[in-house]
């Protein structure tokens, strides 16, 4: 019988198991992951809440297997109408200094669920130390920091996420932190201790330690079967693993050759599209621009393309000289990526001309009187 096995119940292996039931597809599905019922990531750093994409019956009524359990070792497909899907993600990077046995991580529902379990119990104003300062650690420091505590951010760097966000965008945001009331610590923790955090030779109390120094790819299961690995399961452009006809690896734990590895919500979703089209033989739906973003504090952060890219900047200010964009352009003045706060119509507007391969001049970049619907106009002349 025709059977898909999805290792790993994401925001990646439940798309794909939607995508599946939405094209028609005929076999069976089954879906494995040990932390049960599918749950979406983003909502743990950003109010510490487990969010199903979809009640247990949903699975039921549509003959999804779904297994509470690991599968370490899966057997590879036999049969031309059986696909293997590895769908792994990622998981959190352990902090390595001496005592990091104290910092609790922030990378699951349980995770998510214990910490704000320690926050809700802990006194008002409780000293909260955050170790990091990349995506999770922002969202968390604010998260705390709204939920009453006295919030220290430590960060190696005064301009962390300055390859994803761009230097001046990154700069500004980490700014924002000081402030929202959260005091931040510019330099690496070197010692951990049950109630305090050491950087720079200085001692900071802590009630709750938490430490979100970056996530790696999962890809245990593929190396166990001997799959191509090099910073994630290596796939082609339809997601199939190099040498492989019907295994295939969508989400965070996969990367595709030649290209970074994309780490974020969007780009699961999108692999995980064209996954469904590869099993079910039908055209692959193309692949979009880049495209995350990022709550922290009263900012609704969205970043478009890939800074890595760019090799010049142009910053974009408001009537009040605050920092509302950041473009990135490659060398031959292509819009190659953008961050912006609070721009919803301009984001939408970037990645309608990013997809569609048109740049806007670098002008009408800086110009702040040229607006969302100007710029998609303008690239368009
Ligand atoms: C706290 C947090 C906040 C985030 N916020 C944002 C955001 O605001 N915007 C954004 O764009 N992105 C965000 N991300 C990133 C985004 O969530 C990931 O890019 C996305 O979850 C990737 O999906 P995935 O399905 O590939 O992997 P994951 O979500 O990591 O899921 C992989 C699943 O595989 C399972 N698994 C692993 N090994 C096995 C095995 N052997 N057998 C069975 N199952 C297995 C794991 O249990 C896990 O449930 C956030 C991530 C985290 C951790």
């Amino acid at each position: 019988m025709a059977r898909v096995q999805i290792v790993g119940a994401g925001v990646a292996g439940f798309t794909l198991t939607r995508e599946l039931i939405q094209r028609g597809y005929r076999g069976e599905i089954v879906l494995c992951d040990p932390q049960g019922l599918p749950y979406d990531r983003p909502p743990l750093s950003k109010a510490l809440r487990r969010e199903h994409f979809m009640p247990a019956s949903w699975y039921a009524e549509h003959g999804v297997h779904l297994r509470t359990e690991a599968i370490n070792d899966p057997a590879l497909p036999e049969a031309a109408d059986e696909w293997l899907v590895l769908a792994t993600g990622s998981r959190a990077k352990k902090l390595t200094v001496p005592g990091a046995e104290h910092a609790l991580s922030l990378h699951t529902a349980d995770e998510a669920e214990l910490i704000a379990r320690r926050l809700d119990q802990g006194m008002f104003a409780m000293p909260v130390a955050v170790i990091g300062a990349g995506l999770v650690g922002a969202e968390f420091a604010s998260a705390a920091r709204q939920a009453g505590a006295q919030v220290t951010l430590f960060s190696a760097s005064s301009a962390p996420l300055a390859r994803v966000l761009g230097e001046e965008m990154a700069r500004e945001l980490h700014a924002a932190h000081r402030r929202n009331g959260v005091a931040c610590v510019d330099a690496a923790v070197t010692e951990v201790g049950p109630d305090y955090v050491v950087a720079a030779g200085q001692r900071h109390e802590a009630a709750l330690i938490v430490a979100a120094v970056g996530a790696e790819a999962d890809t245990t299961v593929a190396e166990g079967l001997g799959l191509a690995v090099d910073d994630g399961i290596l796939v082609d452009d339809a997601q199939r693993v190099i040498g492989q006809r019907q295994v295939l690896a969508i989400g965070d734990a996969a990367r595709r050759v030649d290209h970074p590895r994309a780490v974020h919500w969007e780009a699961a979703m999108d692999d995980a599209a064209i996954a469904a089209a590869v099993i079910t033989g039908q055209p692959a739906p193309s692949r979009k621009i880049d495209w995350f973003w990022s709550d922290r504090h009263d900012a609704h952060v969205e970043v478009v393309g890939d800074f890595s890219r760019a090799s010049s900047h142009i910053s974009r200010l408001g009537r009040r000289g605050n920092l509302e964009a950041v473009f990135g352009l490659d060398s031959a003045g292509n819009l190659v990526a953008a961050s912006m706060v609070d721009g919803g119509l301009l984001s939408k507007a970037l990645r309608r001309l990013m997809d569609a391969g048109v740049s806007p001049t670098a002008e009408q970049l800086a110009d702040p009187s040229v607006g969302p619907r100007e710029l998609a106009k303008a690239g368009r002349s």
